[in-house]
């Protein structure tokens, strides 16, 4: 079954937004199978963000990923990665749709809310970098068959 990394920043940690983001997965039919509230490193955070890191911007998003807790959490389901970054919106909330996490509660591109992993090669590198193999656990739901 197909798995993404997802996490709430520390902005929509901060804003309570922890419950809001994950009924919406768990609504849209997700299994969410890993989850942690944790502080982040600098060493992890510039490991995460690796890709960014000649930008102009990634002192600045380290600096604020390193701010206070966030919410990291594994989600499974059919096309999880894909349909969870449709669910969060465009990067740039001014250009994220309404209806999607982004587009309904952030306002800045650097506070966004949500970090979600972009294809199956981040999902994987990702939920390896923030989890250990038993953080992440394989139970079947009965309701399963029905969605
Ligand atoms: P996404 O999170 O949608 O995958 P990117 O991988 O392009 O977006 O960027 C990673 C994160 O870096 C963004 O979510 C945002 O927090 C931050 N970021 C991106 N572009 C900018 C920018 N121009 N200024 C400040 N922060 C930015
Ligand atoms: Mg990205």
């Amino acid at each position: 079954m197909e798995k993404t990394f997802l996490m709430v920043k520390p902005d929509g940690v901060q804003r309570n937004l922890i419950g809001e983001i994950v009924s919406r997965f768990e609504k849209k039919g997700y299994q969410l199978v890993g989850a942690k509230l944790m502080t982040v490193s600098r060493e992890l955070a510039e490991e995460h963000y690796a890709e960014h890191k000649e930008r102009p911007f990634f002192g600045e998003l380290v600096d604020f990923i390193t701010s206070g807790p966030v919410f990291a959490m594994v989600w499974q389901g059919n096309n999880v990665i894909t349909t969870a970054r449709a669910m969060m919106g465009k990067t740039n909330p001014v250009d994220a749709a309404s209806g999607t996490i982004r587009g309904d509660f952030a306002t800045s591109v650097g506070m966004n809310i949500i970090h979600g992993s972009d294809s199956p090669e981040s999902a994987e590198r990702e939920i390896g970098l923030w989890f250990s193999a038993d953080e992440v656990l394989s139970f079947e739901k009965t309701i399963q068959r029905w969605i």
